[in-house]
């Protein structure tokens, strides 16, 4: 479809148009938040996963891949210790403790501060 705002060509499906970011009257009744029903500004700030459960946020594999890792290096690290190899051990738990923040650090930019702004403006 073309955009009725800038008249830039566009997959049906978007929820808004991806370039002046006017929202799509076509998808527009079954975008609800929560059952709500955001105001118009909304939809210019809020990356399209939020409206549509089928779309799946680019980020997602990597924050599951990012949580399996420190988990992995917790395990290996606690075998390594508990077969008495200290040096080791100690080097793969501070890795996964290392890992275990920046994947915190990843949840909070894609996954906490999207959704703190979608509590504050509703
Ligand atoms: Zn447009």
């Amino acid at each position: 479809m073309y955009c009725t705002k800038c008249g830039s060509m566009f997959d049906d499906r978007q929820p808004c148009c991806p370039f002046c970011k006017a929202p799509n009257p076509a998808v527009q009744p079954k975008t609800q938040f929560h059952g709500q029903i955001p105001p118009p500004y909304f939809y210019n700030n809020v990356p399209p996963y939020y409206f549509d459960p089928s779309v799946q946020p680019p980020e997602t594999a990597l924050v599951v891949l990012s949580a399996i890792i420190p988990i992995a290096g917790l395990i290996i690290g606690l075998i390594c210790l508990g077969n008495n190899e200290k040096r080791a051990g100690r080097a793969y738990l501070i890795a996964a403790a290392i890992s275990f923040g920046i994947s915190l650090i990843l949840f909070m930019i894609f996954m906490l501060i999207p959704l703190l702004f979608v509590v504050m403006i509703s």
